[in-house]
């Protein structure tokens, strides 16, 4: 990529300490133990399973063996196993996670997302002025979008700025943040937007909040209301971006935020970037 362009990181790292209800969990396999490992895997043969066991019986006899110490400078090769939920970390929600069906049709996984959809032109709208657990309405991001003089476009990639990225390392993270009403998801989506990313831990208002409402009121809509917009519009959404302040400008940019192929699951892992020229 030429010099002109710069590129901001919009993503979370993937880390034990993540703020999630269940953490990932990264095991860490050193260069000693990959090169154990790997002249293990070695006497695995094409030929037949048989063999395998012959070859695994001399390695264990030590007859027939490769370890660390083989390696130059007894240094092999290190890798990592992650168990995490597609929904940790920054990702990109798919049509699927909100329902089955989405306007009629069956809902897209994340592996059918098209990738057009995650590059294209992005506007950030500032409503860090929004408090905790409260609703983002239509009124706010149209006066956002007033605040900056721009008119959402077909297509945009919108990202909405609360600023709660700045404590995503802390418990609060998963509780302390505003979020999307049914009626501003809409109000976006009937402008042609097809990915909504937000810098907080959930689309919708913090769960507690939620589920304590429906609990009082026993009204089905106070739950997950932004996300069930799904059903009626397709749409995706991004959770858990950072830097959004970072970005420059609120416009003219560009976002690429595609997904990890993921076969037939509700959402993937995405590595989100603002390029700027
Ligand atoms: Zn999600």
């Amino acid at each position: 990529m030429p010099d002109k362009y710069r590129i901001i990181d919009l993503s979370l790292s993937i880390e034990a300490s993540n703020q999630e209800f269940i953490s990932p969990r990264i095991k860490f396999i050193n260069h000693k133990k990959g090169a154990n490992l790997l002249g293990l895997a070695g006497m695995i043969s094409e030929k037949s399973f048989l063999q395998t066991l012959y070859n695994f019986l001399l390695y264990f006899l030590g007859i027939k063996k490769v370890s660390y110490q083989d390696f130059p400078n007894r240094i092999g090769l290190a890798w990592e196993e992650v168990k995490m939920g597609t929904h940790a970390g920054t990702h990109l929600d798919a049509p699927w996670h909100f329902s089955p069906s989405s306007d009629g049709r069956p809902s897209k996984t994340i592996d059918q997302i098209p990738l057009d959809w995650c590059y294209g032109k992005g506007v950030v709208l500032d409503l860090r002025h929004k408090q905790q657990r409260e609703e983002i309405e239509v009124s706010d991001l149209e006066a956002a979008c007033k605040k900056i003089n721009y008119e959402i476009k077909e297509k945009d990639i919108v990202l909405i700025m609360t600023g709660s990225d700045k404590f995503s390392h802390e418990r609060r993270y998963l509780f302390e943040y505003p979020g999307m009403s049914k009626e501003a998801t809409l109000w976006l989506l009937d402008k042609g937007v097809k990915i909504i990313g937000t810098d907080t831990w959930g689309f919708d208002r913090p769960f507690e909040d939620m589920v304590k409402n429906y609990l009082r009121t026993k009204n089905k809509e106070c739950l997950w209301p932004a996300h069930l917009v799904g059903k009626e519009k397709e749409y995706c959404h991004i959770e858990k971006l950072v830097n959004l302040d970072k970005i420059p400008r609120p416009f003219d940019f560009t976002v690429a935020c595609f997904p990890i192929n993921i076969k037939s699951a509700s959402a993937g892992w995405i590595r989100a970037v603002a390029i700027v020229e």
